[in-house]
């Protein structure tokens, strides 16, 4: 395929089949996405984009104006070989030129399209080109929009399961916490003061001896604070709590509400930009916010959990822990308390103990 000439500069011709000359008037409307697709696949495979039998391989006549449909690369081993890059119909018809950020050039007025470099129209036509390039710009943030919520539309029935399985979770967390502290607050345990990051703390009591100048010897003690141990879902006792519930529950509405199972392709398509911009981001926003309540939740839940609740239970009755006070676990029983006597019994509801169902990310699958 290459013939190497070094008598013609640095790059050797390319042998450009005759073929490639010809023009192709075949797009006198724009070119649908499966085009641009059958495109980006050939380059992808061939590595020659001025061998795609519908490319015209022509110089574009003065003042043409170009639609962008979109880019394409050379795949990696063209890259790395310069003599493998790409010839550009507007300025290097037959020497390698371009590699990276190809544009699929649709030229209505001739019913062409050309694969050309990234920025070569600019010198024909700077005005042409930019525009060109901001109409390209719009058209991959519709198309990435159109992915997305068609992506999403697909998916959001399971999403709603989630979230209904996820209530019930944090229904359960919610019911225990409020349990948690009137028993804490009954017993005057202050224990948000004791685990505030998730540490458990002990005391110990140093003590020095030491020897002044004159002989005499004399003892200074000092407290200092050990962690103990770490534990999970503390924050389940911490007073700056939001309601996970209630951003489920917001969030179920708002899918309920825009119900995106229930449009269609064309619906969807049909939407203008602005609305289906607004519709995208805040699905967006909902779904990452969801995540972020679901991570905590998953948190939260585990305050019940027989790890967390023995590590408690062996650190408050410890002589040198910073509180003492008695918990206890046993099946749906939560037992709080200032000691194994005098202590409040609560039925946890068992859904505490679920898995939280995790929202797969939605990332928008490429149309072209
Ligand atoms: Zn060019």
């Amino acid at each position: 395929m290459l013939n190497e000439q070094s008598d013609y500069g640095k790059q050797p011709f390319i042998d450009i089949p005759a073929s490639a000359f010809e023009v192709k008037a075949i797009y006198w409307t724009e070119p649908d996405r499966s085009v641009i697709k059958e495109i980006k696949a050939f380059v992808a495979k061939t590595g020659r984009p001025y061998l795609w039998p519908r490319h015209t391989h022509t110089k574009p006549p003065k003042g043409a104006r170009p639609v962008y449909l979109g880019e394409f690369d050379l795949p990696e081993a063209y890259l790395r070989n310069s003599t493998l890059h790409s010839p550009c119909p507007c300025c290097c018809p037959k020497k390698p030129k371009f590699a990276l950020h190809g544009k699929i050039a649709w030229f209505p007025d001739e019913g062409v399209i050309r694969l050309i470099g990234p920025d070569c129209f600019k010198t024909l036509n700077p005005s042409g080109h930019e525009e060109a390039v901001a109409e390209l710009r719009r058209r991959e943030a519709r198309e990435s929009d159109i992915a997305y919520l068609l992506r999403l539309a697909q998916n959001v029935r399971f999403i709603r399961d989630a979230i209904d399985e996820n209530l019930e979770i944090a229904t359960a967390v919610e019911k225990m916490r409020n349990g948690v502290l009137a028993a804490l607050d009954e017993h005057n345990i202050p224990l948000w003061n004791h685990v505030r990051n998730g540490e458990l703390k002990i005391t110990k009591e140093k003590i020095r001896v030491s020897q002044s100048a004159s002989g005499a010897t004399s003892r200074t003690s000092k407290i200092i604070q050990k962690t103990y141990a770490h534990i999970k879902g503390y924050e389940l006792v911490s007073p700056f709590y939001s309601s996970i519930v209630l951003s489920l529950t917001n969030a179920r509405k708002m899918l309920d509400a825009i119900d995106l199972s229930a449009k269609s392709v064309a619906e969807i398509e049909g939407m203008d930009d602005a609305t289906r911009t607004t519709t995208a981001r805040g699905l967006k926003q909902t779904l990452a916010e969801l995540r972020e309540k679901l991570q905590k939740l998953d948190e939260l839940r585990r305050f019940a959990s027989f790890e967390t609740i023995k590590t408690l239970k062996t650190w408050a009755t410890r002589e040198d822990a910073a509180l003492n006070f008695h918990v206890d676990r046993k099946d749906d029983k939560l037992v709080i308390g200032a000691s194994p006597i005098k202590c409040t019994r609560l039925l946890i509801d068992l859904a505490v103990d679920r898995n939280v169902t995790w929202i797969e990310e939605m990332k928008a699958t490429d149309f072209n």
